[in-house]
Order: C-alpha cells, then sequence, then structure tokens
C-alpha cells in the first residue's frame, strides 16, 4: 500500500469522469484517474456526434473523448489505464484495489463509470453496429432522415426512441417481443396515435441485413413462426442500459436496476467522500453533456468536502 494519500480518485473515462479531472485538476487536487477496460466510453463505438455544444461540424466520438483526455492531462490529471476490482468506503479514507493488485489511498472517489447499452447478442448486430445498429436514437436518428428504420425494445427508451424517429423517418418499425408493452401507459398512447409508427407483436429478431450497411432486418413473429423481412436502412436497439456499478453494490445504495442513487442536486452518495457522476447515476437522460454536466458537479462537490474537512 502507498503511504500517498490522494486528494481526489476519479473512477471511468466518459465524458463525466473527464470532466471531474479538468475541474479538480484546475482546483489543484491532482487527481487520479482510473480508464477501466473501455477508455472513453460509450462515446468510442459513436460516430459522429452532432449534438454536443461548441463543435459546429461536429465530432468523431473517439475524435472528441481524445479532446476530453488532453485537456485533462493539460492540467495535471494523472491518467492510468486500468480497472478500479474492490472498494472500501467504511473507514475515512476510502481505499481502492486495482485489477493488478495495487491500493490506492484517496479522501474523495468522483465515480464515473457509466453504464452499457444491452445488446440482442447477434453477430449481424456487432458487424453493423455504427455503419446502420445503434443504441441511441437522439446521437445517431439524424443520420436516418427520410429513412426507413427499426427500433427493438418494448420499454419506455424504446417507446421514446420510436417516437424521435417517427418525427424524421417515413416509416419506423417498432419490434416488441411479447403481445405486451412494458413502457408507460402515456408513452405507449403516444407510440400508437403516431401514424408512421407500425408495432409488430410477438416479433424478435433473427438477423439484421446486410454486409457493410443495414439493408433490411429478417424478423420473427414467435407465435405463428413465419420469418419476413423489414426494408430498413437503420436498426435501433432499445432494450436498457447496465450500469457499471457493480463493485459498489455493499457501499452504495442503488436503484433496482443499479444505478447509483444521489443526494437530489449534488452527486454526494450515502457514503462521505463518495460522489457519483454520469450514467452510474443517471437512467433518464443518458447524454454526454449531461454526464460532463454532472462531472462538473462531482469535482466541485469533492473540492468543498476537501475544504470543509481541512484536507487541501
Ligand atoms: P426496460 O428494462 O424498461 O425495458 C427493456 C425492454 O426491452 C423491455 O420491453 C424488454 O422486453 C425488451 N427486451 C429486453 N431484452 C430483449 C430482447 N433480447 N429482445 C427484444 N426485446 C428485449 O428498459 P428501458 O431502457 O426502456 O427503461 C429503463 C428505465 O428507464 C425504466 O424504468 C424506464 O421507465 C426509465 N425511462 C424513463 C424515461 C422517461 O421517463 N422519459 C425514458 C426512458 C427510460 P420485455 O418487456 O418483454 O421484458
Amino acid at each position: 500500500m502507498s503511504d500517498t494519500i490522494r486528494n481526489c480518485t476519479i473512477i471511468g473515462s466518459g465524458p463525466a469522469g473527464y470532466t471531474a479531472a479538468i475541474y479538480a485538476a484546475r482546483a489543484g487536487l491532482k487527481p487520479l484517474l482510473y480508464t477501466g477496460k473501455e477508455p472513453g466510453g460509450q462515446l468510442m463505438i459513436t460516430t459522429d456526434v452532432e449534438n454536443y455544444p461548441g463543435y459546429p461540424d461536429g465530432r468523431t466520438g473517439p475524435e472528441m473523448m481524445m479532446d476530453f483526455q488532453k485537456q485533462a492531462e493539460r492540467f495535471d490529471t494523472e491518467i492510468r489505464g486500468e480497472m478500479i476490482t474492490a472498494v472500501d468506503f467504511s473507514g475515512p479514507v476510502h481505499v481502492l484495489t486495482t485489477e493488478s493488485g495495487d491500493i490506492i489511498q484517496t479522501h474523495t472517489v468522483i465515480i464515473s463509470t457509466g453504464a452499457s447499452a444491452k445488446w440482442l447478442g447477434l453477430e449481424s448486430e456487432q458487424r453493423l453496429m455504427n455503419v446502420g445498429v445503434s443504441a441511441c436514437a437522439v446521437c445517431d436518428g439524424f443520420f436516418y432522415k427520410g429513412q426507413k428504420v427499426a427500433v427493438v425494445g418494448a420499454g419506455d427508451t424504446a417507446a421514446e426512441e420510436a417516437t424521435y424517429l417517427a418525427k424524421l423517418c417515413p416509416e419506423v418499425h417498432m419490434l416488441v417481443r411479447r403481445d405486451e408493452m412494458r413502457a408507460s401507459k402515456i408513452m405507449q398512447k403516444r407510440v400508437m396515435n403516431t401514424k408512421n409508427i407500425t408495432v409488430h407483436w410477438n416479433t424478435e429478431t433473427v438477423e439484421v441485413l446486410g454486409k457493410d450497411a443495414v439493408e433490411g432486418v429478417k424478423v420473427k413473429n414467435n407465435k405463428t413462426q413465419e420469418t419476413s423481412v423489414l426494408d430498413t436502412t437503420g436498426f435501433f436497439v432499445a432494450i436498457g442500459h447496465k450500469p457499471n456499478t457493480g463493485i459498489f453494490d455493499k457501499w452504495l445504495d442503488m436503484d433496482d436496476a443499479g444505478y447509483l442513487i444521489t443526494k437530489p442536486g449534488t452527486t454526494k452518495t450515502k457514503v462521505s467522500g463518495v460522489f457519483a457522476s454520469g450514467d452510474a447515476q443517471d437512467n433518464v437522460y443518458r447524454q454526454a453533456v449531461t454526464a460532463a454536466g454532472t462531472g462538473c458537479m462531482a469535482a466541485l462537490d469533492a473540492e468543498r468536502y476537501l475544504a470543509e474537512h481541512e484536507i487541501v
């Protein structure tokens, strides 16, 4: 175990983590940031990002995350490309264990471990990712303007994505695996009242068709076993997200889906000195810009905590 106690350790390297690092570093906290196993987070699997303010011509997700990283490094953030595999929040000083067995002691922890989209697990879905397959209509829907698309799922996210896409696309096919939707009544009503959305009940995806781009979707009715092909060029998977919060479940409050619970209006968790930001604590907005906003809040909350405890 190292003798040095760090002021601020950030877990995660998406927009929330890097924004927390920029603010913490500029406040002189010399933050240490662990990138995790997917450096850059979900934006690394996105092509063009056109809705992040300040980039009038758009930027690819990976380029944007390189910019975030450079900005964090410019202000003296130490970045380590490892995973944190365990935490101990039992004492006033928090203890983190890395995958290689290093032990880090830190006064504050900012959790920005994000969430991962759930996928169907089809080979064709993974192969056509970003060339027709997406898990975010708000991010990528614009690229399918005027085209026919399909949305898989029947929760609030799928209903919201289908209605969002219906404003841009002439035909939206919603693929629902049961004969009812899980989405709230109001969202279902919105779907049913949107003329260009067709709901396909009891329908599963067999394969996303196409070699280098999506050219259609092969679906199967699981009651009749009949298969058919939908003529679509976009395939949106909206079957839920899984927050990356497993290592905290012994220590922090979470909702049923595993999202961390913070004190309203702050990033404070129930453990003093531990703050949560980004998609790990947000199952509603889930945008890069909102994640960055809560990363900023977490750094400011950590800075105040350190000042109140006369640590820095
Ligand atoms: P949910 O877990 O609520 O829904 C997931 C949906 O995907 C279900 O309908 C499920 O089907 C379907 N599904 C899961 N696996 C498969 C599969 N392999 N093939 C086909 N379909 C599949 O996730 P959401 O992301 O929709 O919502 C998460 C939470 O966020 C909810 O609490 C929701 O209310 C909330 N939310 C709120 C919003 C708002 O208030 N504006 C907007 C978006 C989300 P089945 O029903 O058969 O299990």
